[in-house]
């Protein structure tokens, strides 16, 4: 299999078994990149992982020269006024960063998160100084994955959802080299980025690429949207299926910034169906 020079995947259930479960979906999606979850996406519990599982996943994903990128917890909320959820989320990032060096990972997903309450913003940005500095040490130490920061859909006091706010966001760690950045295109558009116009989803890139920097971008999660503009919704549609639409994933997939990064979908899907169609969309959509 090549893996392109956008690989393109699908984020990739793994109950039943990390290989098991994942390696046949990977192939039946005809995924050249893999995003999984190693704990319960809406959940605190940290689960050690099975030895077994681990290795036949990871040899399973260098065989067919597949990238793995773990999602942490939708729970994690570095940014929470709420003492205890900061520091979960610290410990999920953190086993999460533990797991991925266990299988392989090249990056670890987790969303920029909320202040939640208006007079909350400044402190929020330093907790997440606060918990990310020795995370993005250790992990650049260690040789181990990346922590990728998502910009979030907007709404509720959002720590980065437009681009731009991933500019303070970067500032808080000093622009640590160990944290990239993941682009949800669903995400952008809730947050007000019009990708549906012609030229949106490149200017869009531009304003990226101008805000952190050329490289910092390390994954793209390519969903396409059941909402409207601004909507700071968050549903996932297919891809060309949604609002968003087919020639903004052109645009996507021809940026100069996504040269090299994968791309992995989120969308709706009966076991891998919808899956592979979004893959085979976008592998068409590449140069
Ligand atoms: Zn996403």
């Amino acid at each position: 299999m090549t893996t392109g020079a956008r690989p393109v995947g699908t984020h990739t259930p793994t109950s039943g078994g990390l290989a098991k479960a994942a390696l046949p979906y990977v192939d039946a999606a005809g995924s050249e990149v893999v995003q999984v979850y190693v704990s319960n996406s809406r959940g605190w519990a940290l689960p050690s992982g099975d030895p077994v599982q681990d290795a036949l996943f990871r040899t399973g994903c260098a065989e067919r020269g597949v990238p793995v990128f773990i999602h942490a917890s939708l729970l994690v909320n570095l940014g929470s006024p709420t003492e205890a959820t900061v520091q979960r989320s610290a410990l999920t990032l953190e086993h999460a960063l533990r797991r991925g060096a266990a299988i392989g990972a090249e990056g670890v997903v987790f969303h920029a998160g909320s202040a939640v309450d208006a007079g909350h913003a400044d402190a929020a940005m330093r907790q997440v100084r606060e918990a990310l500095l020795p995370l993005l040490d250790a992990a650049g130490a260690a040789g181990g994955p990346m922590l990728l920061v998502e910009p979030s859909a907007g709404g509720g006091r959002s720590l980065a959802s437009r681009v731009e706010q991933l500019g303070p966001y970067l500032e808080a760690v000093d622009g640590h080299p160990w944290l990239g950045v993941c682009f949800d295109t669903c995400h952008a558009w809730a947050a007000g980025h019009d990708l549906a116009v012609e030229g949106g989803m490149t200017a869009t890139l531009d304003t990226l690429v101008a805000t952190v920097g050329a490289g910092r971008l390390r994954l793209v999660h390519a969903n396409d949207s059941k909402d409207l503009c601004g909507s700071t919704r968050d549903r996932h549609e297919n891809i060309g299926k949604g609002t968003i639409g087919e020639p903004a994933f052109a645009e996507l997939m021809r940026h100069p910034a996504t040269a090299g990064v994968p791309v992995v979908v989120e969308t709706p899907t009966e076991k891998h169906v919808g899956h592979a169609a979004d893959v085979a969309t976008l592998k068409r959509l590449r140069p």
